[in-house]
């Protein structure tokens, strides 16, 4: 990988041989830094920095935000003249497609001739770009565009890649029904959440919510019902937790809720009342009302004893099967006496 730096060093060598032999060099080297360029910014700055050599003196390109449609207003993305760069913003200036050049804008001299050429992908036109030249050179322009557009393409598919990364880094991380962090992520960010609370002997607590008999609330409603309930609830969840607090589903019908900062009493104060909250507000969808109650496994961070998340999480769910022998809707604090599942 090169440097920027190191780039610009050898473009600018090449460029200063180019100019003193022949113009078709100096093309060549052009074509080359439009080729490898595969950012629209970088290419905006590329076309900027070297058209004018080429005795390109003003250079304005459009790109549509609905490429194919050629009623849809464009966007002007790059504009430069005689007086240097024109100052846009970085999502560029809409500007109704009849109007490519508008008087005012573009500091234009009274005669002007701009040449147009349409930028393509396929048979998909998706701008325009238009360069003001003292010796119209055809050729030169044709294949300059013809590079812009392909390293305009280029960038376009480098941005759905990137887009695309994203997308796919979120959807590892959340619930596809409820969009909360899914079981992974609870670990990934429990993990760091816990070491923090060790070091610093802070107190942190972690409550294992679970929906009581929620296979019979499918069997009644049918399974649509049922995910629509589990997505109520997280909604309601949301709601009552902190900033700091980490929310996320756990398994099928349960969820895991890490408390950084709270020790057993508040913990204990803040999941009880959640419960008797879930339990005196129905949940509605469409016409339906549907009661639920929760049972809850609460675990608080002994410094001497939890070495890592996982082991406060199984605590958490060793207190929440106490919380269901006991007959369900309650919370169950672990305590190492208690008898373990
Ligand atoms: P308990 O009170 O002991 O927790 O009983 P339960 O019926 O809630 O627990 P059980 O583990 O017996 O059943 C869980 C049910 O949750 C069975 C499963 O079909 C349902 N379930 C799990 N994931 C989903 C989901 O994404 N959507 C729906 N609708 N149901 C789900
Ligand atoms: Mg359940
Ligand atoms: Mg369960």
């Amino acid at each position: 990988v090169f440097s920027s730096e190191v780039l610009l060093v050898s473009e600018e060598r090449l460029l200063e041989r180019a100019q003193e032999e022949q113009q078709s060099d100096l093309l060549r080297v052009i074509s080359q830094a439009l080729v490898i360029t595969f950012d629209q910014a970088e290419l905006i700055q590329t076309i900027a920095r070297l058209f004018p050599r080429l005795g390109i003196t003003g250079c304005w390109i459009f790109l549509s935000d609905q490429p194919g449609d050629l009623s849809q207003p464009v966007r002007l993305r790059l504009a430069y003249n005689r007086f240097g760069r024109v100052d846009l913003p970085p999502e560029g200036r809409l500007l109704p497609t009849r109007r490519l050049l508008p008087a005012g804008l573009l500091d234009l001299p009274s005669a002007f001739t701009g040449i147009v050429y349409s930028l393509f992908y396929g048979d998909t036109n998706f701008g325009f770009a238009v360069f003001e030249m003292d010796e119209p050179d055809q050729k030169t322009l044709e294949m300059l565009t013809s590079q812009i557009n392909t390293a305009l393409q280029g960038a376009r598919v480098v941005e759905d890649l990137r887009r695309m990364e994203a997308e796919f880094r979120l959807q590892a991380n959340t619930d596809p029904l409820t969009g909360i962090y899914n079981r992974r992520m609870l670990y990934a960010l429990g993990e760091p959440a816990f070491l923090l609370a060790r070091r610093h002997n802070l107190p942190l607590s972690v409550a294992m919510v679970d929906i009581d008999n929620f296979k019979q609330l499918n069997d009644q409603y049918g399974h649509a019902v049922g995910d629509q309930v589990l997505c109520k609830l997280t909604d309601y969840i949301k709601e009552r937790i902190r900033g700091a607090d980490i929310f996320g589903r756990f398994g099928g019908e349960e969820f895991l809720i890490i408390l950084p900062e709270t020790g057993a009493e508040g913990a204990l104060a803040f999941v009880d009342r959640m419960r008797k909250s879930i339990q005196n507000h129905p949940i509605i969808i469409g016409g339906l009302t549907v009661r639920l109650t929760v049972s809850i496994g609460l675990a608080c961070l002994q410094v001497d004893r939890d070495q890592f998340i996982d082991h406060l999480i199984d605590k958490a769910d060793q207190a929440l099967y106490q919380a269901k022998q006991a007959g369900k809707n309650q919370v169950a604090v672990y305590s190492p006496t208690a008898p373990a599942a």
